[in-house]
């Protein structure tokens, strides 16, 4: 089974053919997030070139995108020393081709980034490379582990018999993949795992429960211990992130309000206050009411809420707020956000699961405790 992946690189692609691969110049990763940045990355399979909406809200010539078409357990190869480091515990990378297989077979039949626009498909592709959907980095950070991991794991994806079909959309019933779990994950759930409707539909989505995570607190074992974990599980950039389980901002008046103008386009005045309305079960926000001397607004979910309240994206929307008052005109001088995770917190947590691999337990009891209830099974796919 095929599957054809979106990478946008600039408005214009450069590229270079090798051998048996090419090379995608200055492709962007992370886009919007805080480790967003440009490399050149190898792929194998075929690479087109396509017209894409132009990225920029008002609108403008468009960009191009480039469209790699690849073996899907190729690309899972790739997708697993993307998401994290090819030499974290077998264990860990088993777990992972599991969850990105199911994902994309999902993403195949539902296509989140297809737009029609006069009648004609734009964006003709199953995936994109980046966060949005799993991160795809090309040969760059794999090696034999990788493959081993995918192969060992070959056709299996993550079942829950619990799932109806009035819970999946029209497309997975047609395309007979309703049955494969939506397995989301993300870097750090910060203690406990969220809900599906903190951070998408409100729907109940039985296998995306909140369950307890010890394994990703760096106070859980000896320094030392975590930290060859982390070294050999995260990739190089994101061992740049040190406080991903707590971590705290602080912002001056001036600068939060800027933020949130620049991020909004809506000029709220001075910020007020910032008061939580609803929580997930994890504690992360998923309604935030802004009031400020101009404008007040509530917004959700966790994702708009992380966006709005940073130059790039909090970490997580699980934090508390504190004000510090002007002594003269008893108005917010500063706010302090004091949080817990990294990521939305939804399925399983990428490095609470490499700890849990390290500590012995195996891929299938994994995947059972950020999954509840569901089972594995073999797509001939
Ligand atoms: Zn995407
Ligand atoms: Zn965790």
């Amino acid at each position: 089974m095929k599957i054809r992946v979106g990478i946008l690189t600039a408005p214009k692609i450069e590229f270079e053919r090798r051998e048996d691969t090419f090379v995608l110049k200055n492709v962007r990763i992370g886009i919007g997030f805080h480790w967003d940045r440009r490399e050149d990355q190898e792929f194998q399979g075929t690479l087109e070139i396509k017209p894409t909406p132009n990225p920029s809200l008002k609108g403008g010539a468009p960009w191009q995108v480039a469209i790699n078409t690849i073996d899907l357990e190729d690309y899972l190869c790739s997708v697993i020393s993307s998401e994290m480091n090819a030499n974290s515990p077998m264990e860990l990378l088993k777990a992972h081709a599991v969850i990105s297989r199911s994902w994309a077979l999902r993403a195949i039949s539902q296509r989140p980034h297809e737009q029609i626009v006069n009648g004609q498909i734009v964006n003709d592709f199953d995936v994109c490379a980046d966060d949005h959907c799993q991160r795809y980095e090309g040969l760059r950070r794999m090696n034999e582990r990788a493959v081993i991991a995918v192969r060992e794991t070959q056709g299996q994806v993550l079942i829950s018999d619990k799932v109806t079909k009035d819970q999946v959309t029209k497309d997975q019933v047609r395309s007979g993949e309703w049955e494969i779990c939506d397995c989301r994950y993300h870097k750090c759930c910060g203690g406990r795992t969220e809900i599906w409707r903190t951070c998408w539909e409100d729907i109940d989505v039985p296998y995306i429960q909140s369950v307890q995570c010890d394994w990703c607190d760096p106070q859980r074992k000896s320094l030392v211990h975590r930290t060859s974990v982390l070294r050999t599980s995260l990739n190089d950039y994101d061992q740049e992130t040190r406080d991903f389980h707590d971590w705290q901002v602080r912002y001056t008046q001036e600068e939060l309000s800027e933020i949130i103008r620049t991020k909004s386009g809506i000029d709220f005045g001075e910020i007020l206050d910032l008061v939580p309305l609803k929580r997930g079960a994890s504690g992360r926000i998923y309604e935030l009411k802004i009031v400020g001397t101009k404008h007040t607004e509530t917004i959700g979910k966790e994702l708009k809420i992380r966006l709005w309240l940073s130059n790039t994206c909090l970490y997580s929307s699980w934090f508390e707020i504190s004000r510090q008052l002007s002594a003269v005109s008893h108005q917010p001088s500063a706010f302090t956000l004091t949080g817990h995770g990294w990521g939305h917190g939804a399925g399983l947590c990428q490095i609470g699961a490499a700890v849990m691999a390290s500590e012995g337990f195996s891929y299938d009891q994994i995947l059972a405790h950020y999954y509840v209830g569901t089972r594995l099974s073999t797509t001939t796919r």
